[in-house]
């Protein structure tokens, strides 16, 4: 169950209702909004009898009864797309939003010339890790604060926002003085004391599918950060694994308009560690556009073949440019679709259940 309370509420009417759930032996998780308050209800008891005496509570404005195990990102809790503002793009709303870059921040030299690529080229963020996620202890494990420095030097030279994982709750202080969004990482997707860190860290989140992840857990995952106080997640479809080899992991598409109809957040597909090829990654990302992602992020270095990190899934900066342009007919239709799904948003409704 999601209690709404009314807009600017007071701290005792808030206490009132929490007091009110947790005697019918209920236990409350809420989130703070600027303006409005929201509470979610979950645990075992009378429903229907706790429902009935909360939307009688003045200082209530309604009360969503919600059958999936999580509440704030599903579908029955909030009908709208979910618009998440970073440096003045809107991810989840009327634009299709590009984040681009290196895998891994490399040299200033790198990371200034695939900014400037990237947003020539038309994309909104730059990607690239400073703290890396990798299989083997003895490759490159990331520059750390002096890649986000660089990061942040490549954001005042272009205008660029900058996405950049965060893989353990202790940086994420660190992480959120640099990043506009912060990146959980596929291999970190129930990292629970992160998750719960970046309920807290004021930055919206793009939250990676993990490799052997269902979709369910994936949403669970995201209910971790808003059930912790951070309404602003952004889903990331990257492939997962399968007995598949000719591609780095299996593109699961169908798991875009799949959360598109069990979630309000934003969903993004990530076509470079979906497929591990350079060649597949244009035509993967047309699939995203049609499919109804909300954007991409895609991996692009200056001199892929000299790449530190993921080398043979980046473009390099003019095969990125032709892609943004071979794109743009595909873009248009979706904002065309975009458009009428808006509007007929107020009568859509949920028909996956997982
Ligand atoms: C990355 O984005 O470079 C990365 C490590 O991705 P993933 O967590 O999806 O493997
Ligand atoms: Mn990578």
């Amino acid at each position: 169950m999601i209690i709404s309370m009314r807009l600017h509420a007071t701290r005792e009417e808030i206490d009132e209702v929490r007091k009110q759930v947790e005697h019918f032996g209920y236990k409350v998780h809420s989130i703070e909004g600027e303006e409005r308050v929201v509470i979610g209800v979950v645990g075992l008891g009378d429903v229907t009898a706790c429902m009935e005496s909360i939307e009688a509570m003045p200082q209530v404005e309604n009360v969503v009864r919600i059958s999936a195990p999580y509440k704030f990102v599903s579908k029955e809790f909030r009908k709208e797309k979910t618009q998440i503002k970073v440096n003045g793009t809107q991810i989840g709303g009327s634009e299709f939003v590009v984040m681009a870059g290196p895998c891994s921040v490399e040299s200033e030299k790198q990371i200034m010339q695939s900014a400037e690529g990237v947003a020539k080229a038309g994309a909104k963020l730059l990607r690239g890790g400073a703290f890396k996620p990798r299989t083997s202890p003895y490759d490159f494990q990331g520059m750390e604060e002096e890649g986000l420095k660089l990061l942040q030097k490549a954001k005042q030279a272009t205008g660029l926002a900058i996405i950049t994982e965060v893989m353990t709750d202790r940086d994420v202080d660190l992480v959120a003085r640099y990043a506009d969004v912060m990146q959980v990482g596929a291999r970190n997707m129930q990292n629970f004391m992160l998750l719960k860190a970046l309920g807290k860290c004021g930055r919206p989140v793009l939250l990676k599918r993990g490799l052997s992840s269902t979709v369910k857990e994936l949403l669970m995952s995201a209910e971790y950060i808003t059930a912790h106080g951070n309404p602003e997640v952004i889903l990331c479809e990257r492939g997962i694994r399968t007995f598949e080899t000719v591609t780095r992991n299996t593109c699961d598409i169908a798991a875009i308009p799949a959360l598109n109809e069990l979630t309000h957040l934003p969903v993004i597909l990530d076509p470079s560690h979906a497929t591990g090829k350079r060649s597949l990654v244009p035509a993967v990302s047309r699939a995203g556009v049609a499919i109804g992602a909300d954007g991409l992020l895609v991996e692009v270095h200056p001199a892929p073949e000299k790449a530190i990190s993921d080398g043979a899934q980046s473009l390099d900066l003019a095969q990125f440019q032709k892609m943004m342009k071979d794109l743009e007919p595909y873009i248009q239709l979706w904002s065309d679709s975009r458009r009428r799904e808006t509007a007929a948003s107020a009568v859509a409704g949920r028909r996956l259940v997982c």
